[in-house]
């Protein structure tokens, strides 16, 4: 049995296992490719797919992939075997440099948001050798990027790696001009906190809005909720912690690097986050754990639930983009130092970073906007709609007295004293934690805390880093000529803080005064997103990434509609899984309920006139009229989902589902829930939220 240590990155074709297996030259080329972005000619890349292929049959694969991330929110795979015929009616097993480098998936059948008519159905994906190839389940798999034969980006993972060459790019060309001449490359990093739900099979198997849409689109809350705060880093069940260990066992053998993980807020709701690593190679691991979550649980009969909102009336789950910027000199250029008064280079990256966040806060509302994660952003839980940026006391002090013109005094860390003498003392942190903030400085990193958890997170970091490219390429445009560097950046960091402190706040983000407060700052809070992406296409929007040679205003306007038709087409399903449920199972199931009653105040009176049928009729009576609500209110989401097809614009067509349709669905679901308090457990055809929230 090998241990830990032996055991991780067994799965993955790492440097370690290229560094033995391929040739001297064609390690050392294969690595400028990847540290460097440089160009891989074929001949090196016959070598590699070649030790890669020998490596995996070792393994056990018989075949290999190209993984990509189309535009349909979850992973693409299509399996070729090894084999290759030798002409006297036996195989080899073959995998060239060329079948390493491009594959052909059909594209026709990804979303492509009208970029392309289906005759051009032609689309490849392209080895992305700066993450590393994998084994599943006896398959090699290989990273890739997707694009259309005519060249337009189709995935999420093109317009990341793009995004990071430009950070990188404009963050030198500042280091150069500090004297940093040592720094050749920047990268951004990324530590994503990922949440989930766990339930039991038979639960989820009960229940068909759980099957076809990730959440319940009934069910009453049980007797207890959250409410008591004792699941949050509560001590973890048997269950769940084999099930856990499975996971982390699973993610390593992959080269996760799974470190923490703990109970969290609601009932049945649990985090896993990752230590972390390049922004790429981070996206590709999130996909991985998520997909690996969902296959160990079927493992332990359990389900896990990446939905953002799977029940009402506990906290949804989200996942935490922790973000920072590192030179491969190794200095993390979020980093204040001892001193940030002092240290210039941290003001000017830290300006970059407010001033992306005040004049993109709508880009980063709408990379976080789905049909999900509406449940929670602006509504009663989770950071809000509104984004805002926490500093903590230390930094605002030091953004303050630069604003203000006045001298920083640092708070001094103090020493925590315990007041046992067995506890050792310590520092505490420099500022205190703000949980209600979407974006908050927490130390030497950025935690953008607005992403829901089925999100893939490569969208959120190429917005990030692409508007903070864009802000450092003008930094640098101002900085460039100046006779007097210092004072220059002086001024400059003054500038940028004063025109974008609207966009700091360190108060409590849940409040209804902030909301106030935050209309008059003029920041924006857009609650659903059809209200979002509708400010997608906004010129400088599409400024910023065509301009910046990320994604195409064709590939916008593109992503819009494919984002629109999507939110729709998961309000439709659920307004049918719900009009399913209400037609077929609950109100029959009330119906039966009722007659029961009926049955048993009718057998009463048989028996004596005088016995008391209180009980029956008022049950009788009480669900007799929400159930003629229920059925004309479910015959009103039906028609209105029918009426849908009037619409041929995808915005009006989000619109409608948002504010007529949905709407509907929550009267429809308040009735329902509030029958099923009404009626018997042994009737009610579905687990209740009792069963499931405490089931496992
Ligand atoms: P919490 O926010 O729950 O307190 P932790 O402090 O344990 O979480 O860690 C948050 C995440 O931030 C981890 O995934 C960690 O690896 C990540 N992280 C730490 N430093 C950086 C960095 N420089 N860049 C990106 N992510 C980082
Ligand atoms: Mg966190």
């Amino acid at each position: 049995m090998k241990n830990t240590a032996e055991q991780f990155g067994i799965n993955v074709f790492n440097d370690k296992k290229m560094q033995e297996r391929l040739p001297k030259a064609t390690y050392k080329a294969l690595r400028k490719t990847i540290e460097n972005g440089e160009a891989l000619d074929l001949s090196v890349a016959n070598v590699v797919a070649n030790a890669m292929k020998d490596w995996a049959v070792e393994m056990g694969c018989t075949h290999y992939t190209h993984w990509f991330q189309p535009m349909t929110g979850v992973t693409a795979e299509k399996h070729d075997s090894f084999i290759c015929p030798n002409g006297d009616g036996q195989i080899i097993m073959e995998f060239s440099g060329k079948e390493l480098i491009k594959g052909e998936p059909d594209a026709s059948s990804f979303p492509s948001g009208g970029i392309r008519a289906t005759f051009e159905a032609r689309g490849y994906t392209t080895w992305d050798p700066t993450s590393p190839a994998f084994i599943r389940d006896g398959t090699l798999y290989i990273p890739t990027a997707f694009c259309s034969y005519t060249g337009e980006v189709l995935d999420k993972k093109t317009p990341l790696l793009r995004s990071m060459e430009k950070l990188s790019g404009e963050a030198c060309k500042i280091l150069r001009l500090l004297g940093k001449d040592s720094v050749k490359r920047v990268t951004t990093t990324v530590g994503p906190e990922q949440e989930y739900f766990l339930i039991d099979k038979k639960m989820y198997d009960a229940r068909p809005d759980l099957i076809y849409t990730g959440r319940t689109l009934f069910g009453a809350m049980a007797p207890k909720g959250q409410e008591l705060d004792d699941h949050y880093f509560g001590s973890i069940k048997t269950r769940v912690a084999a099930y856990m260990r499975d996971l982390d066992a699973e993610l390593w053998k992959l080269g996760v690097l799974a470190k923490t993980k703990h109970n969290e807020v609601a009932p049945s709701q649990h985090e896993l986050a990752p230590i972390f690593t390049t922004s790429n190679i981070a996206t590709d691991h999130n996909e991985l754990t998520m997909e690996v979550m969902k296959k160990t649980a079927e493992k332990h009969g359990l389900v896990c639930l990446l939905h953002e909102k799977p029940f009402a009336g506990v906290n949804g789950s989200g996942k935490h983009n922790n973000w920072s910027i590192s030179t491969d000199t190794g200095e993390n250029l979020l980093d204040p130092g001892k001193k940030p008064e002092e240290n210039l280079q941290f003001q000017l990256f830290l300006a970059a970073v407010v001033k992306a966040v005040d004049e993109y806060q709508d880009l980063l509302r709408i990379t976080v906007a789905s049909a999900g994660n509406d449940h929670r952003l602006g509504a009663n839980e989770a950071p809000p709609a509104i984004i805002s940026m926490y500093l903590g006391d230390d930094l605002g002090a030091l953004v303050d007295s630069i604003i203000d013109g006045k001298p920083y005094t640092s708070h001094d860390k103090a020493d925590m004293q315990t007041g046992v003498d067995v506890l050792p003392d310590f520092k505490k942190d420099n500022s205190d934690r703000n949980r209600t903030s979407p974006f908050a400085f927490t130390g030497n990193k950025f935690e953008f805390r607005a992403l829901g958890s089925s999100l893939n997170i490569a969208c959120p970091n190429y917005m990030l880093n692409t508007m903070v490219a864009e802000e450092l390429s003008q930094f640098y445009a101002e900085l460039k000529d100046a006779d007097d560097l210092e004072a220059a950046l002086k001024a400059l960091i003054r500038k940028v803080l004063s025109e974008h402190r609207r966009i700091i706040f360190n108060g409590d983000n849940y409040s209804d005064e902030w909301v106030e407060e935050a209309e008059k700052r003029g920041l924006c809070n857009y609650k659903s997103l059809p209200e979002a992406m509708e400010h997608y296409i906004d010129k400088k929007n599409i400024d910023l990434f065509a301009l910046n040679g990320i994604v195409s205003e064709a590939e916008m306007h593109a992503r819009y509609e494919i984002e629109l038709e999507h939110y729709s087409k998961l309000l439709h399903i659920e307004a049918l899984t719900m009009v399913d449920m209400a037609k077929k199972n609950i109100t029959p199931a009330v119906i039966s309920f009722v007659k029961e009653l009926a049955d048993a105040a009718a057998v009463k009176k048989s028996v004596s006139s005088k016995v008391s049928t209180y009980a029956e009729e008022q049950l009788i009576d009480s669900l007799s009229d929400k159930l003629e609500e229920f059925v004309k209110k479910t015959d009103e989401l039906d028609k209105a989902v029918k009426a849908s097809g009037d619409y041929t614009d995808n915005l009006e067509l989000a619109k409608y589902y948002r504010n007529t349709v949905f709407e509907l669905m929550q009267e429809l679901r308040t009735l329902g829930d509030s029958m099923e308090t009404e009626t018997s457990a042994e009737y009610w055809p579905y687990p209740s939220y009792g069963e499931i929230l405490f089931g496992v």
